[in-house]
């Protein structure tokens, strides 16, 4: 006879609940590739090696793009700076694919831990300005979100909310039509492509975003086009004082992930 068996139903059902919460609240697989790891490991060696920073001391400091960076005022245009822990390519990449095409929330879970340390690590409020505490995540438009169900751009805000302390407003801005995937158009054709596109939505007309410093939330940069016009709203329609972008990567046209799925499918 089991041991277990002379437990009174109390325990057992303990010790069931216990496992329960270390089975939810450990991944004890990697993300990424299903190995095993240590309890509380995201990322077997492997798949951490994969991962190539583009934040603080590995990219520019203003806009996180690769260093020798000579573009930055064009790149940012309305935008005070931009953050983006890791490179769009390799590890970086497969986290944001398995995010937004698998609906995998422990990815975008662990991307927005990530982001969470960037910003701690990039003083916003330098100067005495006052630190940004809200985030609004770029809008889907409404016909790509029902397709995929969820806008991957506001689950990471809601992660990253929750862990760093910081308000989400959702519904700050809103995309009024469909674009084209940006990843598919030249750099020049990208703007005229948002422009009307995004609207300020519910939370910008109840003031939300009046006078605040705002934290600008999607998954992964490339041109910066839809940062720029996101940016554009929050400042000249809803009042913001400033927008800073935060992404999980940012990435260089021709960036593929694991060479198989290249950029602009996935967008
Ligand atoms: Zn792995
Ligand atoms: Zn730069």
């Amino acid at each position: 006879m089991s041991p277990v068996s002379f437990h009174p139903p109390g325990l057992r059902f303990r010790a069931a609940l216990l496992r329960g919460i270390r089975a939810w609240t450990t991944s004890e697989n990697c993300l990424l590739c299903g190995e095993r790891t240590g309890v509380w490991i995201r990322l077997c060696p492997s798949c951490r090696s994969g991962l190539e920073s583009a934040g603080p001391g590995a990219g520019c400091p203003r806009c996180s793009g690769p260093l020798p960076c000579g573009d930055c005022d064009r790149f940012l245009g309305p935008l005070s700076g931009v953050i983006a822990p890791f490179r769009y390519r390799g590890s970086g990449g497969r986290l944001v694919r398995r995010g937004k095409l698998s609906g995998d929330y422990g990815c975008l879970s662990f991307l927005a831990g990530a982001m969470r340390r960037s910003l701690r690590a990039r003083d916003l409020g330098s100067g005495g300005a006052p630190r940004p505490r809200l985030l609004v995540p770029v809008p889907l438009a409404g016909s790509k979100r029902r397709r995929r169900g969820f806008n991957q751009a506001e689950e990471i805000a809601r992660f990253l909310g929750r862990r760093g302390g910081y308000g989400v407003a959702r519904s700050a801005l809103r995309r009024v039509r469909a674009t084209v995937p940006q990843g598919r158009l030249a750099p020049e054709e990208r703007e005229e492509n948002l422009k009307g596109a995004i609207r300020p939505g519910w939370d910008a007309w109840r003031g939300a975003c009046l006078g605040r410093e705002i934290l600008l939330v999607d998954d992964v940069c490339t041109s910066g086009a839809t940062l720029r016009a996101c940016a554009r709203v929050l400042l000249e329609e809803a009042g913001a004082r400033k927008v800073f972008g935060v992404c999980a990567c940012s990435a260089k046209a021709g960036d593929t992930v694991s060479g198989e799925i290249p950029l602009q499918l996935l967008e």
